[in-house]
């Protein structure tokens, strides 16, 4: 048997923090749990894990403070849950150096998804696919080709940046200063209109339904993933 995956939950919901653990347990994860902020990074510097699943909401410590804490010494995957509607402390959490956010209800398929990006993500930046198939069209990284219907569609430089960012990272959020700092450069991280526009001409490019997106999906506020 391979070794499990070692997952730290830190969340103070206690119904939460069970049915996550007897779900993820089923499915052959390792869980930790801790029920506040303070703990959870103790246990986290006594005991590295794979991945962390955090509640933002804590008793002790805000989540947000948590995840800078963690960043100063560890790169470990963190997923973000969030019972709150506002999209500001999401966006901090994304900002700090969370991986990923599921606002609360959600599913325990989703949640398992989630976690699965977060990990291929960690394990996989460097020898992601050369080839990515989807059902409008297929993107060759290597030869940083597009194809359509069988004929090579051109991307400027800056659409295929956007692209081929989005396409290295299946299923995960990219947050728009993310992108701009990525493709354009630290000093666009600010400019999110650019990317409403050259993110409309990829779709336009590659999508079948261009206003509506199977592939290139937005994250109202947050930013944008690539669903193969
Ligand atoms: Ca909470």
């Amino acid at each position: 048997m391979s070794n499990p995956v070692r997952v730290q939950i830190i969340e103070d919901d206690d119904g939460m923090l069970r049915a996550l653990r007897v779900n993820l347990q089923a499915r052959g994860y390792e869980v930790e749990v801790a029920a506040d902020g303070a703990t959870g990074i103790t246990m986290l510097s006594r005991n590295p894990v794979d991945l962390v699943i955090l509640d933002l909401g804590l008793p002790d410590i805000d989540g947000v403070d948590v995840i800078t804490g963690l960043r100063a010494w560890s790169s470990v995957p963190v997923l973000v849950l969030s019972a709150r509607q506002g999209d500001a402390d999401k966006v901090q959490a994304l900002d700090a150096g969370a991986d990923d956010y599921l606002t609360k209800p959600f599913s325990i398929e989703e949640l398992l998804a989630r976690m699965r990006a977060c990990l291929r993500r960690a394990i996989t930046v460097e020898t992601s696919a050369p080839i990515v198939h989807t059902e409008a069209f297929t993107i060759d990284l290597q030869h940083m080709k597009a194809i359509r219907a069988g004929a090579d569609v051109h991307l400027t430089r800056l659409e295929w940046g956007i692209v081929e960012t989005l396409v290295r990272n299946p299923d995960r959020l990219i947050t728009g200063r993310q992108l701009l700092t990525q493709v354009w450069g630290p000093a666009y991280v600010d400019a999110t209109h650019y990317l409403r526009v050259y993110m409309m001409q990829v779709r336009k490019k590659l999508e079948a339904d261009p206003s509506n997106p199977r592939h290139f999906i937005t994250e109202a506020g947050f930013g944008y993933r690539f669903v193969p």
